[in-house]
């Protein structure tokens, strides 16, 4: 199985090369981030939850995090592989998603790092909230709040993969083909 985390903060353009990648290698994208918007657009108890985290730009507890993401995962048992995108956000949902991804006799391949600049993320993410309608791209208060989170709690969950030997950085920046002509060099190393 070819298992991706697509790493970076808030803005880096996850979202977009998952499309591309999943494409590509036929994959199944898990955006715990839509996956939560879909809650909340279905007016669930989950979404209802998820909503008082999302619109503050805090983190949803790993707990409620951890749980959806493996019922994701059990609801595809024929996939060939995962490009998680915005999961794991903190080293106890990284530490969880290994035990879970080993009980199924399979592991993470390697973590992609999109690196982008803060002046650039706050750019990209005002211009995605004036055409996705997400609240949460389009206050600068909401904005500064994930980069902070971003920093102080997710960041680290790299530290977690490169002592595996499966981190590796890709510069976000240069256009979309040519970062993703980069993710995909990336993969055909670590597969
Ligand atoms: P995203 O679409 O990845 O930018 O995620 C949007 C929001 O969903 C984040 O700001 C968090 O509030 C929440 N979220 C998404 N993924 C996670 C996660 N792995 N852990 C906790 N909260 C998350």
């Amino acid at each position: 199985m070819l298992n991706i985390v697509l790493f970076g903060p808030p803005g880096a353009g996850k979202g977009t090369q998952a499309a591309k990648l999943i494409d590509k290698y036929n994959l199944v994208h898990l955006s715990t981030g839509d996956i939560f918007r879909a809650n909340i657009k279905g007016e669930t108890e989950l979404g209802k939850l998820a909503k008082s985290y999302i619109d503050k730009g805090e983190l949803v507890p790993d707990e409620v995090t951890i749980r959806m993401l493996e019922s994701e995962v059990n609801k595809t048992p024929q996939a060939k592989g995962y490009i998680f995108d915005g999961f794991p956000r903190t080293t106890p949902q990284a530490k969880a998603l290994d035990e879970f991804l080993n009980s199924k006799g399979t592991t993470i391949s390697v973590m992609l790092a999109l690196d982008v600049e803060e002046k650039e993320l706050i750019r990209r993410l005002l211009g995605r909230g004036k055409d996705s309608g997400r609240a949460d791209d389009q206050d600068e208060n909401i904005i500064a709040n994930r980069i902070k989170v971003y920093h102080d709690q997710t960041a680290i969950v790299a530290d977690y993969y490169a002592e595996q030997g499966k981190y590796q950085e890709i510069k976000g920046v240069g256009g979309i083909e040519a970062v993703f002509d980069h993710l995909c060099e990336a993969i055909e190393q670590h597969s």
